[in-house]
């Protein structure tokens, strides 16, 4: 049996914090019968019992398992908690983050169509968008997140989906989600949001997303551990059936599966054909970290701010929008109210003190990844973004000195200490 959680949808979604998130992840990864952790299906494929029940799965009308590829029973507890968590009708877990933006992209769009991207970006989208979507004959036009009149002049009748990121990475720009919101909404295009960097301090559907999506390596998983990610898709509402463009394409799958349909519609023209699918061991791994990331967030967050305060003030060139000379600053403060995630940037100036800066530091671990419990950092221009060419770099903020560090668990002052004296060396 589940843990009840209507309770929840009683509650004004903004007034909710980390903590009251913790009532609601401990209780529903757990169960109150039979196993408490949740069991992981070490299964590809799932028998049927008889031919009729074969027949009725392929048809839907038997909710059972098909086979892993289309979903797996460890996967669906993943699925139902973070549609819970975002407030949407269904989710698909996938084999990465970068697995939920393929699916979610290849699911909705055709040759032809146009993504435009606002503000980031993540490396992997960016070159996904840009050098492989674009060989399937999908152009993207990319913005910054304050650019809304020509965000809103840039949308035809080919714009299917508008793309952003709820921080940018490694920019730190923020976006007024909720005004893009109301263009995407009067334009009738689906507004897809990677909220990897703030899950639960933004809730994108609430502010008029029609998907938001994860990588769950990163602090949702919280430790390393494992590669995975979801997306989670708004109800199809009775009006969405009569508008036009947003959903034109997905009239019969509509019709078929009403409001489940965008869930559905990832699951037949993606999942099935491209298989990013997740593993369930990947997918208990995630439902793990979600029982302490209310836990993990609040402290994280708040080391964040404590940290990037130090170092400003001791002179190093720091960029979050907890600093009330960030261009963000107000939107921090109104918008972002429990923070903004686990990164932050450090400009030394140039590539050789970035490079002794990172060689010096005793406690921060030199790696892509982010959201860990340990500490991150990492040199933007020679890693990630090394094959990007200088007018992609400017527009994405990467400089020639950028470090991007991603904050763990460590006591705060350890960390502070660390990254002083690592930068003086
Ligand atoms: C890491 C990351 C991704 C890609 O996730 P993977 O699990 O590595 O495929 C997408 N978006 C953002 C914001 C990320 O940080």
């Amino acid at each position: 049996m589940s843990y009840n959680l209507s309770y929840l949808k009683t509650k004004t979604i903004n007034m909710k914090n980390f903590e009251d998130y913790s009532t609601q992840l401990t209780q529903s990864v757990g169960s109150k019968d039979g196993l408490v952790s949740p069991a992981i299906a070490n299964s590809a494929s799932f028998a049927y019992g008889s031919a009729q029940i074969a027949e009725d799965i392929f048809a839907a009308r038997a909710k059972r398992p098909l086979y892993s590829r289309m979903g797996n029973p460890t996967s669906a507890r993943l699925e139902s908690i973070m549609a819970e968590l975002d407030g949407g009708v269904g989710a698909v877990a996938t084999s990465s983050g970068m697995g939920a933006i393929a699916m979610v992209c290849m699911s909705l769009l055709k040759s032809g169509d146009e993504i435009i991207s606002i503000g980031g970006l993540f490396g992997g989208t960016y070159s996904f968008f840009s050098e492989t979507l674009s060989r399937f004959g999908v152009k993207t036009h990319f913005f910054d997140v304050d650019e809304l009149e020509n965000i809103s002049s840039a949308i035809n009748e080919n714009t299917k989906i508008v793309f952003l990121e709820s921080v940018g990475n490694p920019n730190m720009r923020l976006p007024d989600i909720e005004a893009i919101a109301n263009i995407t909404t009067k334009h009738q295009v689906a507004l897809v949001v990677d909220n990897t960097i703030t899950p639960m301090g933004v809730l994108p559907l609430q502010l008029g997303a029609d998907i938001v999506l994860y990588s769950t390596t990163k602090i949702i998983s919280g430790n390393s551990s494992a590669l995975g990610g979801i997306a989670v898709f708004r109800a199809i509402e009775d009006e969405d059936k009569f508008k036009t463009t947003r959903y034109a394409e997905l009239e019969k799958i509509i019709n078929k599966m009403g409001k489940m349909a965008l869930v559905a519609n990832a699951k037949k023209r993606a999942l099935r054909d491209f298989g990013m699918s997740a593993s369930a061991h990947s997918s208990y791994q995630a439902m793990l970290g979600l029982e302490t990331l209310p836990l993990r967030s609040e402290r994280i967050n708040s080391s964040v701010e404590f940290i990037v305060k130090a170092l400003n003030e001791k002179g190093l060139n720091v960029n979050h929008p907890s600093l009330p000379t960030n261009v963000h600053h107000d939107r921090y403060n109104t918008n972002f109210t429990q923070g903004c995630g686990t990164l932050f940037t450090i400009d030394f100036g140039s590539k050789q003190s970035a490079y002794s800066f990172l060689d010096n530091s005793k406690l921060l671990t030199i790696t892509a990844n982010i959201g860990d419990s340990r500490t991150l950092g990492l040199h933007m221009a020679s890693t990630i973004y090394s094959d990007f060419n200088s007018e992609q770099k400017e527009f994405l903020g990467i400089t020639e000195g950028l470090v991007r560090i991603s904050v763990g668990l460590e006591n705060p002052q350890d960390l502070i200490n660390d990254i002083l004296t690592a930068s003086k060396e």
